[in-house]
């Protein structure tokens, strides 16, 4: 306060404005750390005063309060909710995400995972009692069985990357048992690979050689057979690949890789373009990931966990994990143990992500098998109707190829504004969109990889391309201003990416007391 009795504004928080006394703009309220509004003497909740007990904590036991924010409940709730509305999410808007397939979460697919019967199984529960939960775990293994048209499936990896790690230990077993185990330790994995790739090699012991992409985008056979020899164990391809096309040379790259003894793990992230029309069993996959999170719409990213069952060929479906369902007479048995057979063992404690297996199912369900495969086609379709409407604008760096479900764009069109894809993509956050996928993949310079999925209208495609159509007159027209200072009405400026990156603070400490 200040001598005519004028309050000083409150100070900590780094706020989008300080134009107001709170930080706030408007009702977007501006909300401190849990720790800087907590006080030590505040709780939720009242505890009864224990009756004289003897403490068997000994030297553990301590007087000291923990530093713990102390709350009332509609502190806290309050604490969560102003939290939440800072969270950009796909039920706020189109979040054109590349690969990351951000599609609508059906209301459906919610109702169904809340339905008590499944939403308070318990992995430990007999499952005597939980037959019907293991008869959803069958029924979405069948379907994506169908889908993928290969002869096992894994359930239980928690994550498109889990599900990489479970496809390349069953490959590393299965080499193994080859007694090959000391020769082949090499996975080949193309360039523009997602970086889970080349990190899920590396952890399991392989070491990673990279293949070329051609100037088209896709991996060609010349170029695999070049990097194929006696101690190549794996090749990691994705497909459709991380530039939104279809590898073309498939069918003759999996031949190559098998005739060399290896096998083909197929990133499966982008089975979104290809539900219902391709199956990767008959491209001579050998194990395939599918994130039920993104094909399968899941709430994912800060919405929910993952699901990343993984799809095995006849070669590698002996090494498959435990647990897995299986059918005997009536009832439906869940097998725990892998002794006396091949199984490589055990990927998590229990059999997987419940929640997601059941809104999966919903969404398979509720779409059919022509469903799906016009969710597929639509978002396909949606991709190619985003890329010809830039294209005039934008710099695409496979020209004018058909994409499949997202349409990659480089920044050869920015040369002359001085502006970078970063720029760009931070003025989007300013018209109200969430940002394409901007560097990745990496091949690509400057790249903006834009994934609107089937879930847009057209009006809502229209509305999108229009303020993209905006801001690429507004570079070229020298308009600086608008990208090198954005975003201005986020709740944060332009952040140091590189300094939060390296130098990240991960452990808020109190400050010294005035
Ligand atoms: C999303 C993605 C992954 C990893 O999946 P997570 O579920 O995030 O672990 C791997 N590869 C590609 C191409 C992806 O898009």
């Amino acid at each position: 306060m200040n001598r005519e009795g004028r309050p000083t504004r409150p100070e900590p928080a780094e706020a989008g404005s300080r134009t107001t006394f709170t930080g706030a703009r408007g009702l977007d309220i501006e909300e401190a750390l849990i720790f800087e509004t907590g006080r030590l003497d505040a709780t939720g909740v009242d505890i009864e005063e224990a009756a004289p007990f003897a403490s068997r904590l000994g030297a553990l036991a301590s007087d000291a309060a923990p530093e713990l924010p102390g709350l009332t409940e509609p502190e806290a709730v309050r604490h969560y909710v102003r939290l939440s509305r800072d969270n950009y999410s796909i039920d706020a808007g189109l979040y054109p995400l590349g690969s990351c397939t951000m599609k609508h979460n059906p209301r459906l697919n919610e109702k169904m995972a809340r339905l008590p019967g499944f939403a308070d199984v318990h992995p430990l529960q007999p499952t005597s009692t939980a037959q019907g939960a293991l008869a959803v775990i069958e029924a979405l293994a069948d379907a994506l069985l169908v889908m993928t048209g290969m002869s096992a499936i894994a359930m239980s990896p928690k994550a498109g990357a889990h599900g990489e790690l479970c496809g390349m230990m069953a490959i590393k077993a299965a080499i193994a048992a080859r007694g090959e185990g000391a020769t082949r330790h090499v996975a080949l994995v193309p360039e523009s690979a997602h970086g889970t790739n080349p990190a899920t090699a590396a952890l399991i012991g392989f070491s990673v050689r990279s293949v070329p992409a051609g100037d088209d985008g896709n991996v060609s056979v010349e170029a695999v057979r070049a990097a194929l020899a006696p101690d190549v164990a794996a090749i990691m391809l994705t497909n459709p690949n991380t530039a939104g096309l279809f590898e073309r040379q498939i069918v003759g790259i999996a031949e190559a890789v098998r005739e060399a003894g290896a096998y083909f793990y197929c990133d499966g992230a982008n089975f979104n373009a290809i539900v219902g029309k391709t199956r990767p069993g008959d491209l001579g996959v050998d194990a395939m990931h599918i994130n039920l999170h993104k094909t399968f719409s899941t709430p994912h990213g800060g919405g929910g966990p993952g699901a990343g069952p993984v799809a095995l060929s006849s070669r590698l479906a002996p090494f498959a994990p435990v647990p897995f369902v299986r059918r005997e007479g009536d009832a439906l048995r869940l097998v725990e143990h892998a002794e006396g057979t091949e199984s490589f063992g055990r990927m998590s404690a229990f059999h997987g992500q419940m929640g997601m297996f059941v809104r999966a199912l919903s969404f398979i369900l509720s779409h059919g098998a022509d469903g799906l495969r016009q969710a597929s086609e639509d978002a396909v379709l949606s991709a190619n109707y985003v890329r010809a409407s830039l294209n005039d604008l934008m710099s695409a760096p496979f020209g004018e190829r058909i994409c499949m479900h997202e349409a990659l764009f480089d920044d050869r069109w920015l040369k002359d504004t001085g502006l970078s894809t970063l720029d760009f993509a931070k003025a989007m956050i300013d018209e109200g969109y969430h940002p394409m996928t901007v560097y990745f993949p990496l091949i690509v310079h400057g790249a903006m990889l834009i994934e609107p999925t089937e879930s847009e209208s057209k009006a809502s495609l229209d509305r999108f391309i229009m303020t993209l159509r905006d801001l690429a007159f507004a570079a070229k027209a020298g308009e600086r201003e608008r990208f090198t200072a954005a975003p201005v009405y986020a709740p944060r400026r332009r952040l140091d990416e590189t300094r939060a990156a390296r130098q990240p603070v991960l452990r808020w400490t109190r400050p010294p007391a005035a």
